[in-house]
């Protein structure tokens, strides 16, 4: 089974999506499909032995569309005439800024139809009502002829995309929103032109002075203004990835042979040694192997303040150097940097779709043919309770009316936009935020969040813990001690092991032989030093052992939020550290503000019960769960969950992937600017917890961003649809005129998307 995903082309209408998606659900071999509207991409499973790229495309282009490969790993490596190829995005927006083109100058020049048109409807209306004296009868013989030519032009240039659809649903019985629009200006254009070509012999059964030219002109220029101002504000909500993709260098300058050479990105391998001079980018990921610099994050951690790197520290893609010229080692190249992991995940989860969005998804799949029935239904409605009291030439041309104004305003293109354009930019603004966000069914989700966990170590605390007592209560030297704890945390990766092995580092001592060595989860480690069983760990551990220790001192340190480690053999406590791991900085506030947007706060660790409340009353946390072993944090989130809270938990994925995984939603604190720990739905880079505010906060707006453009969308349709087909007619003769069905439905489709671009310039 493979799953690709491919930059769809020809989609007009989020009913586009529905089309496509059935048509390649039928291939053999395919799986599951997915069109999404928003980003115009379609993710397809399916069977290899079965079935074969080419085919898709084959197989919808007979309806107007096109599909194309589309990856951005392919697109960071993909090489052309030289250049590395990270562009495939920027052809292919290059290829909309085109169509955009396109479409502008056809709504130019189609717009002073219009408004001649509205310009003689108005006239003629004002006349009927003698608030003007009525055209000249060779003024009025002008406009006669003129009405038609511009029809013809409106229809014929203008409106292809409406007629291939008609043409589409013809042939082939697909039909979508530009099959709606062509079947109801096409049907006001033969009528006519019926009318205008045998005038005569119509005139006993119809109003011959009643025709249906200016509705077309003026429909087809209206919803491609609204198909125009659509794709211009589209392009614009999307273009985060592109920020991401122009921070790719194009070139690196190589130590080879002993001399720098640029070279083409595309070109460099691991291991290659790359020199940066102050303000180049970074161009791949690598360790500093010479000198040090001020590096300039910001544009994937969102941190303004530039990090000082020294030799053995990590630089990334996509980074800007400030201060000093440096040469580091490439160790990740093309698709493996961190920058395109980021690019990756932000373009799966752009195109990714909310849950929120299935209601739009199936009305939008059978709103077409509904459309088209009630269309014809309404026609019936009115010709058959029309004719006995309006006559026929009435009953007909309010019918005809209303037909059309069905047809075009029961477009369910705003649904279909309603969802993905408000993901588009929230996903993109957690990207430029470092938060990275792996789909929209988590950005959803964070919203209704009530009860937070956290994590203390590495979440709250720095993670980086100092050695800041020592305590021997043996007989042994100290020395000795120290070395005999330092190899016993050797091979534990706990951040506790790591201030322990520095502190052993700064006196010089030196490890011993290590064997069984254990890790006795949540609680320390143990192993055999001399034909010596040691343990090393918390207080619950010794209690474990049986062992008696200095209960005084531990209460006292612990009540000031230092963590005791204790050294113990089988028979006796050897000695005690304690280590402080100090609070984050941005902490208080972060909780803070979660506490003010009504989200309670809970702080859960395997650390003594003191140390862990006195950092929670440091940082304003209440709830404290502390002393739980990994496995029961699993435990305390399920428990919590059957209270009824929807919870989060955040953690920096060390020891509490269980317990992430069982969260609704999983934060993964990125250390450095580790990319995207792939079990969780968000990671926050550089672990900046204040970053977890900005998500609840982005993932908030963009919710109520999404219900407002539902909201429009439904309203406009449910309004619009009785409307335009006379249900108000019989009680106070309103009847919407196909004009303003075109105007609402434009209106309707640019409102959704600036109201999704509108979410860009709110602060997360
Ligand atoms: P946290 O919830 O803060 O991530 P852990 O579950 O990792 O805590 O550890 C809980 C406790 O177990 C620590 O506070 C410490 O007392 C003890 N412990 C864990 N790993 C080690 C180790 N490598 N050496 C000593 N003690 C350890
Ligand atoms: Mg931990």
């Amino acid at each position: 089974m493979r799953t690709e995903t491919y930059n769809v082309k020809g989609m007009h209408c989020a009913s586009c999506s529905s089309v496509i998606e059935k048509t390649l659900k039928k291939v053999d071999g395919v799986a599951s499909v997915e069109v999404n509207y928003g980003t115009e991409k379609a993710k397809v499973s399916f069977d290899e032995t079965k079935t074969e790229v080419e085919l898709f495309s084959k197989r919808v282009e007979p309806l107007g569309y096109a599909l194309e490969v589309s990856s951005v790993k392919d697109m960071m490596v993909r090489v052309d005439d030289g250049r590395v190829d990270h562009t495939g995005h920027m052809k292919s927006k290059k290829e909309k800024q085109n169509e955009i083109a396109r479409l502008r100058s056809k709504v130019l020049s189609a717009i002073p139809l219009a408004v001649i048109s509205i310009f003689i409807m108005g006239w003629d209306i004002l006349a009927e009502y003698s608030k003007v004296p009525a055209m000249a009868y060779t003024v009025k013989e002008f406009f006669h002829h003129l009405l038609p030519i511009m029809a013809t032009y409106a229809l014929f240039v203008v409106g292809t995309p409406y007629l291939l659809g008609l043409y589409r649903f013809l042939r082939y019985g697909k039909a979508n929103m530009d099959t709606l629009i062509g079947i109801g200006t096409v049907t006001a254009f033969l009528y006519s032109f019926a009318v205008s070509a045998f005038e005569d012999a119509l005139k006993p059964f119809i109003n011959v002075d009643y025709t249906y030219y200016d509705v077309t002109i003026v429909v087809i220029t209206f919803i491609a203004l609204g198909k125009y101002l659509e794709a211009k504000s589209k392009l614009k909500t999307g273009d985060a990835i592109e920020k991401l993709l122009n921070l790719q260098a194009k070139t690196a300058l190589v130590v080879r042979d002993g001399k720098e050479q640029e070279i083409a990105i595309h070109e460099v391998v691991h291991g290659d040694l790359i020199v940066i001079k102050p303000g180049a980018r970074i161009p791949v990921d690598g360790v500093i192997t010479e000198s040090s610099s001020f590096i300039d994050e910001s544009i994937i951690s969102g941190e303004s303040m530039p990090v000082e790197k020294n030799v053995g520290d990590t630089v990334v893609a996509g980074t800007m150097n400030t201060t000093k010229s440096f040469i580091f080692k490439a160790t990740k190249i093309g698709a493996e940097t961190v920058l395109a992991h980021i690019i990756k995940m932000v373009e799966d989860a752009q195109g990714s779709r909310a849950p929120i969005q299935a209601l739009a998804d199936k009305i939008s799949a059978v709103f077409v043919p509904v459309v088209l029935v009630l269309a014809f239904l309404d026609l019936g409605a009115w010709l058959f309770f029309g004719i006995p009291s309006l006559g026929f030439s009435a009953a007909l041309s309010y019918g005809l009316t209303s037909f059309v104004g069905i047809l075009v305003i029961a477009c369910p293109c705003a649904l279909g936009l309603a969802t993905p354009t408000a993901i588009i930019v929230g996903v993109g603004k957690g990207a430029k935020e470092g938060i990275l966000i792996k789909d929209a069914a988590t950005l959803e989700k964070l919203h209704k969040v009530t009860t937070i966990v956290l994590d203390k170590t590495g979440t709250l605390t720095k993670g980086k813990p100092e050695l800041t007592g020592f305590h021997n209560v043996s007989t042994l030297p100290d020395g000795k001690v120290i070395s005999l704890l330092a190899t016993l945390e050797s091979k534990s990766e706990h951040p506790i092991a790591h201030a322990i092995l520095e502190y052993a580092k700064m006196k010089g001592e030196r490890n011993l032989v290590l064997s069984d060595f254990e890790i006795l989860k949540g609680k320390g480690v143990k192993g055999f030093i001399e034909d010596t069983l040691y343990f090393a760990g918390s207080v619950a551990l010794m209690k474990d052992l049986g062992l008696s220790y200095d209960v005084q001192t531990i209460e006292s340190e612990t009540l000031k939020g230092k963590t005791p480690i204790l050294l113990a053999s089988k028979n006796s406590v050897i000695a005690m550290v304690l280590v402080s791991d100090p609070v984050k900085s941005e902490a208080k506030v972060a909780v803070e503000q979660l506490h003010k947007q009504g989200i309670s706060v809970i702080m859960l660790t395997g650390d003594h019960k003191n140390t862990a409340v006195s950092i929670a009353r440091e940082v304003g946390i209440t709830e404290v769960i502390a002393e739980v072993l990994p496995e029961d944090k699993l435990q305390k989130i399920k428990e919590l969950q059957k209270e009824g809270k929807i919870v989060a938990m955040v953690g920096d994925g060390v020891n509490d992937a269980p317990a992430l995984a069982q969260a609704d939603v999983s934060i993964a604190m990125g250390t450095g600017v580790d990319v995207a720990i792939e079990a969780a739905g968000i990671t926050l880079l550089y672990g900046d917890i204040s970053k977890l505010v900005k998500a609840v906060r982005l993932s908030k707006f963009t919710m109520r961003g999404i219900k407002q453009n539902l909201f429009w969308a439904f309203f406009y349709n449910v309004v619009g649809i009785p409307l335009a087909g006379g249900a108000l007619f019989p009680l106070w003769g309103l009847l919407l005129s196909p004009v303003f069905a075109g105007l609402a439905m434009a209106f309707s489709s640019v409102s959704v998307v600036g109201n999704s671009l509108r979410l860009k310039t709110k602060k997360a």
